[in-house]
């Protein structure tokens, strides 16, 4: 489980790699070096899961008991961690987001400090062992202060939240919330109206892709009148004339 944070995704070496590479990319010299700091600052937390993974594993090389809980851990790596996840995939290069665009990199580097930290949350869940609860605690809270400098980073910035690159998108498209998955469905899942597709400026627009058809079997679902449990032999079928656009 450890070796997720020392060879996956969201773990120390892809952290460590992801601002390492981001700073050399970086024209701002004020946030390279906080991307070289922090990414430095990863490097270090390799080592300490590493060193932690490796306490763990030891024990697996010699002894036939442990070398059970992890046979290829015990065989092909003499009880010693390499860099791969939990599930035995090696790292890769891939796990990287780098952009060359700095906003954009220190959102992906919010997202990834909110990962980790998650998966440090869950490693604690999972042990007992009081040395390994501190050092998880340590890491896990070094990425909520690591998410903390990012964000303050991007805040400084000054960029307005959804202004990403020069080219502006096209208003009157940006403004509309395409309701894709129409009706109530066949468990009375809802077509929820919330901030996020409504008043401050959004157009809501009827299942789009139904609006051009004329067959009376596509549109939009409701629940039958009297039958409030949305069984799938209960829905009716609207017409399409009447799909269209509501603000
Ligand atoms: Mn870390
Ligand atoms: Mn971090």
């Amino acid at each position: 489980m450890l070796l997720e944070q020392f060879g996956g995704a969201n773990g120390e070496l892809a952290a460590a790699m992801q601002y390492s590479v981001q700073g050399l990319n970086c024209d701002d010299p004020d946030r390279k070096d906080l991307l070289m700091d922090i990414g430095t600052e990863e490097l270090s937390h390799l080592e300490v899961v590493g060193t932690l993974a490796r306490l763990h594993l030891k024990p697996t090389k010699a002894d036939r008991d442990a070398a059970h809980a992890d046979p290829l851990i015990a065989i092909a790596g003499g009880g010693g961690v390499s860099l791969f996840n939990s599930m035995g995939n090696p790292w890769t290069a891939d796990y990287l987001k780098i952009t060359g665009e700095l906003d954009v990199d220190l959102r992906s580097n919010i997202a990834a400090e909110a990962r980790a930290k998650i998966v440090y949350e869950r490693l604690i869940d999972f042990t007992d062992d009081r040395g390994t609860i501190d050092a998880l605690q340590f890491l896990m809270t070094r990425e909520i202060t690591h998410m903390k400098a990012f964000t303050i980073a991007l805040e400084s910035m000054g960029k307005p939240m959804f202004s990403i690159g020069r080219i502006p998108p096209t208003p009157e498209l940006a403004r509309q919330y395409f309701n894709d998955s129409t009706g109530v469905g066949d468990r009375g899942e809802p077509d929820v109206r919330a901030p996020w597709n409504q008043g401050d400026g959004w157009e809501f627009v009827e299942a789009p892709a139904f609006q051009e058809l004329q067959s009376e079997l596509a549109g939009t679902r409701t629940i039958a009148e009297g039958n409030g449990d949305g069984a799938a032999s209960s829905h009716k079928r609207v017409n399409p004339g009447k799909a269209g656009v509501k603000k």
